[in-house]
């Protein structure tokens, strides 16, 4: 008999599947490394589960213990998912700007779901970083996880995604390419690539809103890059840990409109419903072509699943209200339909 233990050991070793349309200006093979294939439909899994592997041997998470975080939804998907299966209690803190599909599915996994509000600075008490804190020091036997600074966040990506993408491409890969929140996915995979091949470039999407692009050009954390923003899961107004600057070559800013439209695109030219981080990653993917040759191997990394978006760019009212549903889209849809 062929079955997993329980639901972690599912985790890993999604599929490399190769784009065939949204990418036809550019002559390279781009291949998407898919992660709503793990079983809490993002990427987050693996490092949820690699965190609290770490936490447990070291000590710093006990049996019966509560693991508290702020988190966008995925992370807390995974943490959940680990946390059911090893008997821990989940308190996920997310602000409200994330989706009310985050929200339930977090709900609906068993974990506790404080909302704090997005529009506040990050030392604000209200914040999402300064109230989960908080309820880390006030609640007996919990531990916080900080994704933001945690190593083993990137250490689950250098250990288990690098690899992968690295042997599904029979080492021929010359460019990678991910969006960029905690920046473990990017720093761990990237990390681990670069040692097999110091010329593979390493390219990281960032969103207008947030502070990763400048930095990484100037190395001035410049507050005027700051404000509000739709995208979710990439961006940030803070510089985490996670983030190794160093091995990263370039960022490129991609708009809330182009990210909502080409997570549309992505779903209706190619069937791979994904979140709206992999509309950033495919836009700005295509903004950087003129850095991709014929003869290029090119991983593009889709972090979560389309599902927890259906009420946002997936809604047609949604886009039309920010008027981001474009002729394109519609022509598309139409046809589809005819
Ligand atoms: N996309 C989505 C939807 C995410 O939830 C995250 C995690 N914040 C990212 C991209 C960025 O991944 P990382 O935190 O590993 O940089």
């Amino acid at each position: 008999m062929q079955y997993a233990k329980n639901i972690l050991e599912t985790i890993g070793n999604t599929p490399l599947v190769k784009l065939n349309s949204i990418t036809e200006e550019i002559d390279s093979l781009i291949l998407a490394k898919v992660e709503t294939f793990n079983p809490g439909n993002s990427v987050k899994d693996r490092m949820a589960l690699k965190m609290i592997d770490d936490a447990e041997a070291d000590g710093r998470l006990k049996p019966g213990g509560t693991i508290i975080e702020g988190t966008s939804g995925n992370t807390g998907m995974g943490l959940a998912l680990v946390a059911i299966v090893r008997g821990y209690k989940l308190i996920c803190v997310i602000s409200d700007k994330q989706s009310k599909e985050k929200m339930d599915i977090l709900r609906a996994v068993g974990a506790e779901v404080i909302v704090c509000p997005t529009n506040v600075e990050p030392d604000d008490p209200r914040s999402y970083y300064s109230v989960s804190k908080r309820l880390a020091t006030e609640t007996p036997n919990s531990w916080y996880v900080n994704q933001y600074d945690n190593p083993s966040n990137s250490l689950a990506h250098y250990e288990q995604t690098g690899p992968e993408i690295w042997e599904q491409t029979d080492g021929k890969i010359t460019h990678f390419v991910a969006g960029v929140g905690t920046g473990g996915t990017i720093s761990g995979v990237g990390k681990f690539l670069k040692e097999k091949n110091p010329n593979i470039k390493i390219w990281g999407i960032d969103t207008y809103g947030s502070v990763f692009k400048k930095y990484h050009e100037t190395g001035i954390f410049d507050e005027n890059e700051i404000y509000p923003y739709i995208t979710e899961g990439i961006g940030e107004d803070i510089l985490p840990k996670n983030v190794n600057f160093d091995i990263i070559d370039g960022f490129t800013k991609v708009t809330d409109k182009d990210a909502a439209v080409f997570t549309r695109k992505l779903a209706i030219e190619e069937g791979i419903f994904c979140g709206n981080s992999a509309g950033s990653a495919i836009k700005g993917l295509l903004q950087l072509k003129k850095h991709f040759k014929k003869e290029d191997v090119v991983v593009v990394l889709f972090h979560d699943h389309g599902s927890r978006y259906v009420g946002k760019m997936f809604n047609d009212d949604w886009m039309r209200e920010r008027g981001f549903l474009d002729e394109e889209i519609t022509k598309a849809i139409d046809l589809i339909k005819d």
